[in-house]
């Protein structure tokens, strides 16, 4: 399968004892979300093999969709600007009379030269349909685009975390991991099942992990059983030498209030760790996940958890800090 490279890697894995304490269990930290200045985060890896792919498809542009403050959009933004592509972002806001501020991710696809739309929760629904819609209205302009669903997650996309598997197997062998041991379970912020398809696949064929545990941020359980399957399908098409799976786990529990709506335990869980460790996590993802690995019961003893990135859409977010940083 076609691969360009776009990131730093390996990325490291991070070990502190006082988060071991924060946290219950011992934690070592794939930290994703500095692989790749500012479009790091757990897209880049997926869009490695998506981009390559518009790319043999020979793309003006890439399209894409997400939430208003979408990491996956910024990613893609920046990706695309490095390679000379133009991106367009369909992005979910309540009013679309009303945009945003320039904050955050929006900040960074504006600066990356992407034209946004924004667009209501109810067209959400219909993404695909209307990201095909903005590929039709390019074709009849002579231009070709290439379309990435919600989080780069399809079969193509989860090889990028497959891939990030055998790259922790090459760090536990050379004693980066604190010895060649698997992990009990690979941890990490579920939104749009991309990354967890690709560790289920990967954590077993590389024996990283037996167990992969995906902490819902929106949505339900049954909702994710569901996609996260259906990627999974998709990757073993590809790539036939994908032929076992990890056990998957998935909670909801921990999703907070809402989708990017974290509650004040939460927020402070995340200055704490910042404070204890120097480790930024989000509060739409990797904070609800390691948040989540707290409050778990039974822990796996020994866990490889996944910082899959998110820092601005926190930068976005400083006002719901205030109370808890006082
Ligand atoms: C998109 C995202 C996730 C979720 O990954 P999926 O593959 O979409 O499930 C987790 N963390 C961050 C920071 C993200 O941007």
């Amino acid at each position: 399968m076609h691969r360009i490279h776009l990131s730093h890697l390996p990325t490291p894995l991070f070990h502190h004892p006082a988060l071991d304490a924060l946290v219950g269990t011992e934690v070592w930290i794939k930290l994703d979300d500095s692989n790749a200045g500012a479009a790091s985060g757990n897209k880049i890896r997926k869009l490695e093999f998506l981009l390559a792919e518009a790319q043999i498809q020979e793309a003006t542009h890439v399209i894409t969709c997400g939430g208003e403050q979408s990491n996956h959009a910024r990613a893609t933004a920046l990706a695309a600007a490095r390679l000379g592509l133009r991106s367009v972002l369909l992005l979910r806001t309540r009013d679309p009379q009303k945009p945003p501020a320039l904050s955050g991710n929006l900040l960074l696809e504006r600066m990356a030269g992407a034209r946004l739309r924004y667009i209501t929760p109810e067209q959400y629904n219909d993404r695909d349909a209307l990201m095909q819609e903005e590929k039709e209205k390019l074709r009849v302009e002579g231009k070709r685009a290439y379309v990435i669903p919600e989080g780069g997650s399809n079969g193509l996309g989860a090889l990028g975390w497959v891939e990030a598997m055998r790259e922790v197997r090459g760090q536990l062998n050379l004693g980066l991991g604190a010895g060649p041991k698997p992990f009990d379970a690979v941890v990490h912020a579920c939104g749009s099942g991309g990354t967890a398809a690709g560790c289920v696949l990967g954590a077993t064929a590389f024996d990283v992990a037996e167990k992969v545990i995906a902490m819902a941020v929106c949505d339900s359980v049954e909702y994710f059983r569901a996609v996260i399957g259906s990627i999974i399908v998709q990757a073993k098409a590809l790539q036939s030498t994908l032929n076992r799976q990890s056990v998957l786990e998935i909670f909801d529990t921990w999703k907070g209030p809402a989708y990017a709506v974290a509650d004040s335990d939460q927020l402070q869980f995340i200055a704490d760790v910042a404070r204890c460790s120097g480790v930024v996590l989000d509060p739409v993802y990797s904070g609800k996940a390691l948040y989540g690995l707290k409050m778990l019961q039974p822990k796996p003893r020994r866990v490889l958890f996944l910082h899959t990135g998110g820092l601005p859409g926190l930068l976005a977010q400083a006002a719901d800090f205030s109370s808890i940083l006082g």
